[in-house]
């Protein structure tokens, strides 16, 4: 008898940190047959969903308002098409940059598994200089250091 375990999946989609939290969304990434879910999905055409649940001083704030970000995972082959792992890049809030958080984050996105070598951590915003993973306390931190 051949016992046959499935494969434990990461997830990959988008996510903000509130209230010590992941509020995210997630789309399982299989090992083979992938395409990928969540093409024109974005933190600011989601938000609606969840805007009424998380006030802040009891109203409504915008997308760009809680620290957040995206989390990518591919999956790999060899030459002869077989799986061999999964690539994965986090883009990231800088605030959100310490261990607390990432854990949290490999947690909900179950990106501890031995087909995933590395976790590539990207806080995009301070590379490119461009407001992209960028929450409402980072931009004033911004606004005081020019
Ligand atoms: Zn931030």
């Amino acid at each position: 008898m051949i016992l046959k375990e499935a494969p434990s999946l990461p997830y990959e989609g988008y996510f903000w940190i509130i209230d010590d939290k992941v509020v995210g969304i997630t789309s399982e990434v299989p090992r083979y047959n992938y395409t990928y879910s969540l093409n024109g999905k974005t933190h600011k055409n989601t938000w609606s969903k969840f805007i009424d649940d998380y006030l802040v001083d009891d109203k409504k704030v915008e997308w760009d308002y809680f620290p957040r970000g995206r989390v990518m995972v591919d999956p790999e082959y060899d030459f002869d098409g077989k799986f061999e792992e999964y690539s994965c890049i986090v883009f990231l809030d800088k605030c959100l940059n310490n261990e607390h958080y990432k854990q949290m984050i490999v947690d909900y996105y179950n990106l501890d598994l031995k087909t995933i070598h590395r976790v590539k951590w990207s806080m995009l915003s301070e590379r490119a200089g461009i407001d992209h993973y960028t929450c409402h306390n980072c931009r004033k931190q911004g606004d005081v250091d020019d």
